[in-house]
């Protein structure tokens, strides 16, 4: 499946400063890898590019409704509560619905937890754009400026 991308997704790429090859890249691989998370209407999708994890979100034709990033590296999920949240989405992979859980998330060598979506079965986890591209972005420029 091809992404396809509407003018507004576009638009918010450009201001985020993602490329349209790199969304497409993310939604070939989460199609050929079957590696995604989907409320059954919309899939999320991620890669690791270069220095930053891309995400796409998009329905089941392949148009892509949103796209953002984050440069911090996701790690292992950290138990937190004996019953977590459960969330709308569901681990395509594993056929397991998503918790709202905890990770580990590395950045310039620090490394502390924060919120995501977590496949409960494998792992894997899954940053919400506005924890994206507000709370991660705020906690990346905090590291930098330490790091200056
Ligand atoms: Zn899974």
């Amino acid at each position: 499946m091809d992404a396809k991308f509407s003018a507004e997704a576009k638009d918010l790429m450009g201001k985020r400063g993602l490329k349209e090859a790199d969304v497409a890249d993310v939604v070939k691989t989460a199609e050929t890898s079957n590696r995604k998370i989907t409320t059954g209407k919309v899939n999320i999708a991620k890669k690791r590019i270069g220095e930053v994890t891309v995400y796409a979100k998009y329905d089941a034709d392949g148009n892509v409704c949103n796209a953002y990033s984050h440069r911090m590296v996701l790690g292992e999920p950290v138990k937190t509560t004996d019953t977590p949240e459960i969330t709308k989405w569901e681990c395509v992979h594993c056929k397991e619905k998503a918790i709202a859980g905890t990770v580990n998330m590395t950045y310039m060598g620090i490394t502390r937890s924060g919120p995501a979506i977590v496949c409960p079965k494998c792992g894997d986890s899954w940053v919400e754009e506005y924890l994206a591209t507000k709370t991660i972005a705020a906690a990346e420029g905090l590291f930098e400026k330490k790091k200056a």
